[in-house]
């Protein structure tokens, strides 16, 4: 006999999880199903992002950055350090112990929302919207059947491998095994110099490896503005992190203690690259292999994303798709976006997700964080803007801080002075951009950013400057 719910969610990621609390929230009996294990084979829900992504990448970029400033930074300050010294395990197990407080935060949160989870993996099995549709689930403690005549599916992605070269975790990582090394490898090369590589890259390079980057575009961080993306690659490189840009790899070799690449570079010479580790970062697929779309008819793009309209319909009546396995940026927020908005539209509600106010952010150091147009964008589009620009290095605050590093730019209308873009490289960056994110949601103009009063002395003083500075204005440079 199955159990029948208003909507079963599948998948447990930010895009699963906030749906059904939300759905829940709004009335709708819930069932939320997710796959993930933990070390004991526990659930785990949370998906990608709480297990294997943005939050122990986050925790493991606070332990390294912790250990680079009491390395290098510490001694401006006056404060000696003798003997310092790195252990993995134990920043390992305090990653750890972030993600479980993640795991164990959302299954009090259903608890709380009365979301009824199951602990498996869900494939349809047929049905159709009037008589509901048939899920199974199975691999955990019983099979069960559940049916209802919504489905949100929010399976995410998972990492794409280069072909010939499967991942063992050991000597050939994804993002699971870079966050779990056990020790810092002397040499890591990381194919695929985008997101995941230069915050992995950045962790282990902080703590002492020799890291490699090979890229395979000409143009170093192409979706960031192209000015930010500059000083992104001169700051990185004067780091230590060596990048190669314009890589095309030949052939690789999994060796007994290592991994060997063959690559040509961008003059089209021969390189091999041999490393103890290789992070392999380009990109991630969409997660729909155990789902059973075969089984109703659920239609699949030609890279095997999920279909859908603006809205996040499907071709199927009743299925909706959400997040890292439909079209869109692959990020967390905007799977929460998504899911929030789909819950809202079962309940009758008329909610918008704008993709151009969704920002963007690099955890490295320093930190990289964007929102709206870049200015070549602007540019190959033909609109005319006008730019601002202000330097931390003008900062009170970020003086003080010790961290003077890049800036920030506004590109606004150059008729209307609506701010288009803000692009920010620099400390806290990740934190600023959402000042930035509020005024484009309501349309600001920039001279609306330089005639509110920022506190002082604080980083975001930087932004009203740069927006004092698209007028030409600005008071502290
Ligand atoms: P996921 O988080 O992938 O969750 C999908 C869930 O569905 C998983 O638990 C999976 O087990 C489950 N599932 C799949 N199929 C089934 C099935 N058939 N039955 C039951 N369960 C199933 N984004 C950011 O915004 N900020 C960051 O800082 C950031 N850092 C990242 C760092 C790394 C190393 C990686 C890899 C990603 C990072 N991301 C970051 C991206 C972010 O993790 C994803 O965009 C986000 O997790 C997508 O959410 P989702 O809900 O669509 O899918
Ligand atoms: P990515 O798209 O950011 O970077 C992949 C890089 O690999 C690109 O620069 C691409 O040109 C390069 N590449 C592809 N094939 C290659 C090849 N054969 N040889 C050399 N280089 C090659 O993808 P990612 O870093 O794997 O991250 C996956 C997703 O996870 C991203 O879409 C990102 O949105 C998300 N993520 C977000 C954050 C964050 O928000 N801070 C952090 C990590 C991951």
């Amino acid at each position: 006999m199955a159990s029948v719910f208003d909507l079963i969610v599948i998948g447990a990621g930010p895009g699963g999880y906030i749906a059904a609390i939300r759905a829940a929230q709004l009335g709708l009996k819930v069932a939320c199903v997710d796959a993930w294990r933990n070390a004991q084979g526990g659930p785990a829900p949370g998906g990608t992002c709480t297990n294997v992504g943005c939050i122990p990448s986050k925790a493991l970029l606070q332990s390294s950055e912790h250990f680079e400033q009491a390395g290098h930074a510490f001694a401006a300050h006056g404060i000696g350090l003798n003997g310092l010294s790195i252990d993995v395990p134990t920043m390992q197990q305090r990653k750890a112990q972030v993600v479980k407080q993640n795991n164990e935060g959302i299954l009090y949160l259903f608890k709380k929302n009365k979301v009824t989870f199951f602990h498996g993996m869900a494939s349809f099995k047929g049905g159709d919207a009037d008589a509901g549709w048939q899920v199974g689930v199975s691999g955990g403690e019983a099979e069960q059947a559940l049916v209802a005549r919504q489905i949100i599916i929010a399976t995410g992605s998972v990492p794409r491998s280069l072909p010939g070269l499967d991942f063992d975790e050991q000597r050939v990582l994804s993002n699971d095994g870079a966050l779990a090394i056990g020790g810092v490898p002397k040499t890591l090369g990381v194919i695929g110099a985008g997101v995941i590589g230069l915050e992995m890259g950045s962790v282990w390079r902080r703590l002492g490896a020799q890291v490699t980057l090979l890229e395979a575009m000409p143009d170093f961080l192409a979706a960031a503005d192209a000015q930010v993306a500059k000083e992104a690659l001169k700051q990185f490189t004067k780091q230590g992190l060596a990048i190669h840009l314009g890589a095309r790899i030949t052939a690789t070799k999994v060796l007994k203690n290592g991994v060997s690449v063959d690559w040509t570079d961008a003059k089209g010479e021969a390189q091999t690259l041999k490393v103890d580790r290789l992070i392999v970062s380009v990109g991630r697929k969409p997660n729909t292999e155990h789902l059973g779309a075969e089984a109703v008819g659920l239609k699949l793009d030609e890279r095997g994303f999920i279909e859908v309209d603006g809205d996040c319909r499907t071709n199927l009546p009743g299925i909706w798709a959400v997040g890292d396995v439909v079209r869109g940026p692959m990020l967390a927020h905007k799977a929460e976006e998504e899911g929030v908005a789909v819950a809202e539209r079962l309940a009758g509600q008329k909610p918008h997700v704008d993709f151009n106010t969704v920002p963007w952010v690099i955890y490295t150091a320093p930190e990289i964080a964007w929102v709206g147009q870049t200015e070549q964008q602007l540019k190959a589009s033909g609109r005319a803007y006008k730019a601002g620009n202000f330097p931390f290095m003008a900062n009170g605050r970020a003086r003080a801080l010790g961290d003077t590093t890049g800036f920030v730019k506004m590109l606004a209308d150059a008729q209307t002075d609506e701010i288009l873009g803000v692009h920010i490289i620099g400390p806290m960056a990740s934190e600023l951009i959402a000042e930035a994110a509020v005024a484009m949601e309501f349309k600001a103009s920039s001279e609306d950013i330089a005639r509110i009063c920022h506190a002082h002395p604080t980083l975001s003083e930087s932004l009203k400057e740069a927006a004092l500075s698209v007028a030409g204005r600005t008071l502290n440079l």
